[in-house]
C-alpha cells in the first residue's frame, strides 16, 4: 500500500485502480469485478466504507506514516491553510 496520503487516501485517476489490479494476463478488472474487490477488502476492513474506485482509503490506525498531501478531490477534502512561521 505504498499510494496513500497522509490522510490515508489514495486518488486514482479513472480506470486506473482497474490497471493496477490487473489480472495476471495485464486485463484491467472490469469496473463491476474492481466493485467486487473493493466491496470485499470493505468487509475485511483492509479499507474504509467510504473506498471507491476512484479513491481507496485506508484505516488510519494501521497507517500512522503517512506522506504527501493531507487532501483528497474524491472526497472533497482540501487543504486547510497551515500557519506559517
Ligand atoms: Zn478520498
Amino acid at each position: 500500500m505504498g499510494w496513500a496520503n497522509y490522510l490515508g487516501h489514495a486518488e486514482f485517476p479513472k480506470g486506473k485502480l482497474n490497471e493496477v489490479l490487473a489480472d495476471k494476463h495485464g486485463t484491467p478488472l472490469t469496473n463491476n469485478a474492481l466493485n467486487n474487490h473493493i466491496r470485499h477488502a470493505k468487509g475485511w476492513a483492509m479499507v474504509e466504507a467510504e473506498s471507491n474506485r476512484r479513491c481507496l482509503v485506508l484505516p488510519l490506525h494501521r497507517f500512522q506514516k503517512g506522506i504527501g498531501d493531507r487532501t483528497c478531490e474524491e472526497h472533497g477534502i482540501r487543504k486547510v491553510k497551515h500557519w506559517q512561521p
